[in-house]
């Protein structure tokens, strides 16, 4: 199959090996070392000097981490939504109990700085910024370095947090540089390792709000995390040892191809994928100046049946794309190409949905 969904995404042949490892104690020198070497490679790629914590769980779980770890219920928190990821975010500091104030943007649209500056302005009790670096269900790329000058001017205490889950290792997103305060990723999409891991990266500013927060957390307490490592090099809890195993030769993977060079495939692959996107006469769903280079999200045109075309492709050509969540459901289709990918798999992919097309000509 040739699996062209926003993650999973497929895994280069090195690291389904590694993942067949024999267990080793997760209590020994042994993990102790591999976790450190884990953890280097991680900064590499999240362009920081910040401490890294790294949660079995999927990326949603690295994103409640981003929340109970560094507020209190009651808290003002500003979510910045473009989409339905943001949503998310913004719903689970919500069911945690913070006072959040939403800046939504119509969906295909990034966030205007200057829309950031008022609703920031207008409330000095903001604590906390949400931000979708890479809108997903959307296929929009954020002003990151941007939006963060914009907190920083505006409210220079308050923590910026960001969902980097479908751009980091994809897209740059130099941490430290556009000085973010909490970075969340998980394995599953541009960093080649098969679902289950979420890293989440903790700046001196946000430890800082660790210990003033109360939202209640234990599995999810990074603090716990930090101590242990501190202590002994280890986890906490026992960590899915199989996916650190593969995480480590995913990052040797990234690191041999060069960050900078997994950055440019990836703008490549994204100009690439808008130009047959054109020649086929598609429209994307997102404003073209705000593209991502990780995730398209196509337009589905009119009269056309969303779903059929998704499983024609998959049964005559073996091409797996993705549909949309919640209301763009039948609107959108997405196609991923983060992480493992080569162009000649998208155009693929591609050229197959214009045949799908040609078979199945509009209805009106
Ligand atoms: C995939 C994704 C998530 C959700 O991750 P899960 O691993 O499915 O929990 C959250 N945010 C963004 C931007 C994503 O692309």
């Amino acid at each position: 199959m040739n699996l062209r969904i926003p993650g999973p995404t497929p895994l280069p042949p090195e690291v389904l090996k590694a993942q067949s490892r024999q267990m080793i104690s997760h209590r020994d020198q042994e993990f102790a070392e591999l976790f450190a070497r884990l953890r280097q490679d991680l900064g590499h790629v999240f362009q920081t000097r910040n401490d890294i914590l790294v949660l079995v769980a999927s990326g949603t779980g690295g994103l409640e981490a981003g929340i109970v770890n560094f507020l209190s219920a009651g808290e003002r928190v500003l979510a910045v939504t473009i989409g339905s990821f943001g949503e998310r975010f913004r719903d689970i500091a919500r069911s945690h109990g913070a006072e959040v104030i939403e800046l939504a943007s119509e969906w295909g649209q990034a966030t205007d700085a200057e829309s950031l500056r008022k609703a920031l302005s207008a409330d000095p009790e903001i604590k906390a910024v949400l931000i979708t670096h890479n809108e997903t269900s959307t296929g929009v790329t954020q002003d990151l370095g941007l939006l963060s000058q914009v907190v920083r001017k505006v409210r220079p205490e308050a923590l910026v947090i960001v969902d980097a889950i479908s751009s980091l290792s994809s897209l740059p997103l130099p941490a430290d540089d556009w000085d973010i305060d909490v970075v969340i990723a998980c394995s599953q999409k541009g960093l080649m390792t098969p679902p289950g891991l979420a890293m989440v990266s903790v700046s001196r500013r946000a430890w800082e709000a660790y210990a003033r927060a109360r939202m209640p957390r234990f599995y999810m307490d990074l603090g716990k995390l930090k101590k242990q490592i501190e202590t002994d090099g280890t986890h906490p809890f026992t960590p899915a040892l199989s996916l650190f195993y593969a995480l480590e030769v995913a990052l040797g993977l990234i690191k041999e191809e060069g960050l900078e060079a997994v950055f440019q495939r990836h703008r490549q692959i994204g100009e690439f994928v808008r130009g047959r996107l054109e020649a086929l006469d598609l429209k994307l769903f997102a404003d073209p100046r705000y593209a991502s280079n990780s995730v398209t999200a196509i337009s589905v045109p009119e009269g056309v049946e969303a779903g059929k075309v998704l499983k024609v492709l998959r049964e005559k050509y073996g091409v797996v794309l993705s549909g949309a969540p919640g209301k763009l459901r039948g609107k959108v289709w997405r196609i991923g190409h983060m992480g493992y990918v080569s162009q000649a798999e998208v155009a693929e992919a591609l050229d197959a949905l214009g045949k799908v097309l040609k078979d199945i000509p509009p209805s009106r």
